[in-house]
């Protein structure tokens, strides 16, 4: 398809240089052949003065202008623009297919991006789905199912419903970031964003008995709070769901001289050197994340999180041992 459409461009390329190309031939061939007569005639008149001025008394020879020469002139002009057109021709067939494949590159890049994600999200959508259909079915063939029983597959499959829900809503909200809507930008108290962020995640961290440590900063800073917000929570979810009972995460902000930065640290089980560059790519999980009892995700907080900080131009890094905890670093440099 590419291919294609690299040629279709080449062609239209090489179309509009050609038409100027031709059209500058016309206009040269024109104003050269026109410049060609008139030095003949002027030749011709000269001859004529010079001979007036020497013999004044007899007549002027006729002196013909050599109208071969002018049409071989002519015919010498036309084949020199033939070949120099035909040069541009060469030359700008192959810079346009060169220039076609660069204009179509970040095109094809986005198809291809699009088609992966369109390939990952159906496959990560089916697995769930399959096992939905899979335990209902079971329990409609099952003739000794009571009560008691059908209450306890409805209600796994309402939990499953909302698992396939959060994953639909964080496929609509990688999709969003990637058609690069605008921000809401606006000036927010700094103290403000972290408390609200960690009001709501507070519930969650109770359940595992772990305490969060905040440390806020004066000040304010212009960002979609949020999608800020948003981000806050993806990094706390994570720290509270791969960290032990009991345990301590702090949530700390900086002010360095161009950037504020938050730090969000766990004492949980870390990420290997082997995932660690992988954990922002859509889909990723770890193995110990897979294999820890209670962590569902489809590993795409992480790439979300990372959209939005981009999209604020900031950036967001990770520093981790396996089992030794994990800090997420947020950089963003525009406060007001
Ligand atoms: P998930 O839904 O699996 O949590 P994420 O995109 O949020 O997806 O994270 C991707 C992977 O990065 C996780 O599966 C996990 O392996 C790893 N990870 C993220 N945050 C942490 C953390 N605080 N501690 C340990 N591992 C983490």
């Amino acid at each position: 398809m590419f291919k294609q459409a690299r040629l279709k461009l080449t062609g239209w390329y090489l179309l509009i240089i050609m038409v100027v190309s031709f059209s500058f031939s016309a206009l040269i061939y024109q104003i050269s052949s026109m410049e060609i007569i008139h030095f003949a005639e002027s030749q011709r008149s000269r001859i004529e003065r010079k001979f007036n001025s020497s013999c004044p008394d007899s007549p002027p020879p006729p002196i013909l202008v050599d109208s071969d020469l002018i049409v071989e002139s002519q015919h010498r002009l036309l084949a020199n623009l033939g070949i120099i057109n035909g040069f541009i021709l060469l030359i700008s067939g192959s810079l346009s297919y060169f220039l076609a494949g660069r204009t179509l590159r970040p095109i094809q890049k986005m198809t291809e991006e699009q088609k992966q994600f369109i390939s990952d999200a159906s496959h990560e959508l089916r697995t769930p789905i399959t096992a939905l259909k899979a335990m209902l079915e079971v329990s409609l063939r099952d003739p000794k199912l009571d009560l008691i029983e059908s209450k306890k597959v409805l209600t796994n499959a309402i939990y499953s419903t909302n698992q396939l829900k959060n994953l639909s809503d964080s496929l609509l909200e990688l999709n969003h970031f990637n058609n690069k809507s605008a921000l809401n930008l606006s000036p927010v108290s700094i103290k403000n964003l972290m408390s609200e962020s960690i009001k709501k995640i507070k519930p969650k961290a109770d359940k595992k008995q772990i305490t969060i440590k905040v440390n806020p900063i004066k000040g304010q800073i212009n960002v979609d709070v949020q999608k800020i917000e948003e981000l806050f929570l993806i990094l706390l979810d994570n720290a509270i769901k791969y960290s032990p009972k009991s345990s301590q995460i702090k949530f700390i902000a900086l002010k360095t001289r161009k950037n504020i930065i938050f730090k969000i640290i766990d004492q949980g089980i870390g990420i290997s050197q082997k995932d660690l560059p992988h954990i922002f790519d859509r889909f990723y999980r770890a193995d110990n994340a897979r294999t820890k009892n209670g962590t569902s995700g489809y590993g795409l907080g992480l790439s979300i999180a990372k959209k939005i900080i981009e999209s604020h131009g900031g950036k967001l890094e990770v520093d981790s041992k396996l089992n030794n905890g994990t800090t997420f670093f947020i950089y963003l440099s525009n406060f007001s």
